[in-house]
């Protein structure tokens, strides 16, 4: 898989790329990470990439002209008028925006599918338009709150991406074992209703971890994680993932794969929360 990265800051993705799974992906051959300097696409004296927006209002606005050329210097051509992607359907060319649809895990698998990923980094007030419709195929923000530019964004995509690539963790199926991980096929044919202790998170929160010490700031790691039975402990995850996600996230379990013995548990957790200690 390859990325790459248009930006006026390429200089930032340098420590981005240099560290942990990302670093031995890129040493592996699994994927590849180029970044393109916008400015190398400016042909004014001072490499202008900015310019006051129509209409007046604060702040500055990249300049579609070098936009456009860095774009078709990768090889990406001008959407035809149906706005079907001139890429083909193994390449995504991606504005990060705050204005765009929500980054999620499931998009992150999605992307680690395809063959190429060209992420657009905005910066000052955004990009003109123009650059959206004509050359991308999606706008998507990591979340709702304004970064100064992309390039955090980018980085956030990459990573989230690269980890999903198979090969790039050391079990092939890591991925499904953590928040948000996709659902289990085997849901339905755990033994005595208790999931497997891998169990794909079915659109949950992960449960909580615990190393050595056993005893630590006064707070002893859960009894049940010391004693080594596993059924118990694949139950006790279970019941954690759901508490967890009850209390932090509730609205993912609207969309969870959810087990009958799992409705369970989230009935005795709410009647636990209605009726106190
Ligand atoms: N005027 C824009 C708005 O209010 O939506 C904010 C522009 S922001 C200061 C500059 C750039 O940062 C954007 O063009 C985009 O590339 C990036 N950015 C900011 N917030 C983002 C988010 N939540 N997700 C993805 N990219 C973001």
């Amino acid at each position: 898989m390859r990325f790459d990265v248009v930006t006026i800051f390429p200089g930032y993705f340098e420590s981005v790329l240099a560290h942990g799974i990302v670093r031995r992906a890129i040493k592996d051959g699994l994927v590849t990470v180029e970044t393109l300097d916008l400015r190398a696409h400016a042909h004014d004296r001072h490499r202008t990439v900015d310019d006051r927006p129509f209409g007046g209002g604060e702040g500055m606005v990249l300049k579609p002209e070098p936009l456009a050329e860095a774009l078709e210097s990768l090889g990406i051509a001008k959407k035809q008028g149906n706005r079907q992607p001139a890429t083909g359907n193994r390449t995504r060319v991606i504005l990060l925006s705050a204005q765009g649809r929500a980054f999620t895990q499931a998009m992150a698998r999605e992307l680690a599918g395809l063959e190429r990923v060209v992420l657009i980094c905005g910066r000052y007030e955004g990009v003109d338009e123009r650059i959206n419709e004509l050359y991308c195929d999606m706008e998507l923000s990591i979340g709702d709150y304004v970064l100064s530019g992309g390039e955090a964004a980018a980085a956030v995509v990459v990573e989230s991406v690269i980890r999903l690539i198979p090969g790039v963790l050391g079990n092939e199926a890591s991925g499904e074992f953590e928040s948000f991980g996709a659902p289990d096929a085997e849901i339905d044919a755990d033994v005595e209703g208790v999931p497997r202790s891998q169990h794909g998170s079915g659109g949950l929160l992960d449960y909580p971890h615990y190393t050595r010490p056993a005893e630590f700031g006064g707070l002893r790691a859960p009894e049940i994680l010391l004693n080594g039975d596993h059924a118990q402990i694949r139950r006790w995850r279970r019941e954690q993932q759901l508490k967890k996600t009850l209390q932090n996230r509730p609205d993912l379990l609207q969309r969870a794969a959810l087990s009958a013995e799992d409705q369970k548990i989230l009935d005795s957790l709410r009647h636990q929360a209605v009726s106190g200690p």
